[in-house]
């Protein structure tokens, strides 16, 4: 038995570094549904010895800003009902956003299974926005940094159980 990931979160904090991090070229793209074609994508993911299908909500940066927030909510909310867990990525060096809280409400309301992740904290980088991370009552945020793979043991911890 394995498990999906769905890795969510506003756009710019990493989703699509941690995805590739994850799954490199073993991608394909979801494309069943009109209008979100490739705006998600699905690809086998290995973290140690883990093996898990995990999902990034793409193709929020290219969209108009007035559909941007609608847009975000209907991908978010496919991706959740498509996944077992969601990795919730915020940004560590900015710090929570009123669209994080946005998306933390989205996965309540949705009664997800939620992993916090905190990126790009490689280094001492992101503390504050780590503790700031904790305010949005889902639990302890991993500090990770999906572009230097700092954090991928505590992310193993984590998902292991769940394999
Ligand atoms: P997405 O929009 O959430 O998919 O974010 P991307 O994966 O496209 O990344 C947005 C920007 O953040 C890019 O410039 C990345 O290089 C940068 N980034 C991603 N992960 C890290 C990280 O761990 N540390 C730092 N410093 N930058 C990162
Ligand atoms: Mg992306």
């Amino acid at each position: 038995m394995s498990f999906t990931l769905a890795i969510v979160g506003r756009p710019n904090v990493g989703k699509s570094t941690l995805f590739n991090r994850l799954v490199g070229k073993r991608l394909a793209l979801v494309d069943d549904q009109p209008g979100v074609t490739r705006d998600l994508r699905e690809g086998d993911a290995r973290l140690g010895p883990l093996r898990f299908i995990a999902i990034d909500t793409a193709g929020l940066e290219d969209a108009r800003d007035d559909s941007l927030q609608g847009r975000m909510r209907r991908l978010t909310e496919r991706a959740v009902e498509m996944a077992d867990i969601c990795l919730f990525v915020v940004d560590a060096r900015a710090g929570i956003t009123p669209t994080d809280q946005i998306f933390a409400e989205i996965l309540r309301r949705k009664n997800a299974h939620v992993i916090l992740a905190a990126n790009k904290a490689e280094g001492r980088a992101g503390e504050a926005g780590a503790l700031e991370a904790y305010a949005l009552g889902l639990g302890e945020p991993l500090r990770i940094s999906a572009e230097h793979g700092e954090g991928m043991d505590d992310l193993y911890r984590v998902l292991e159980p769940l394999a």
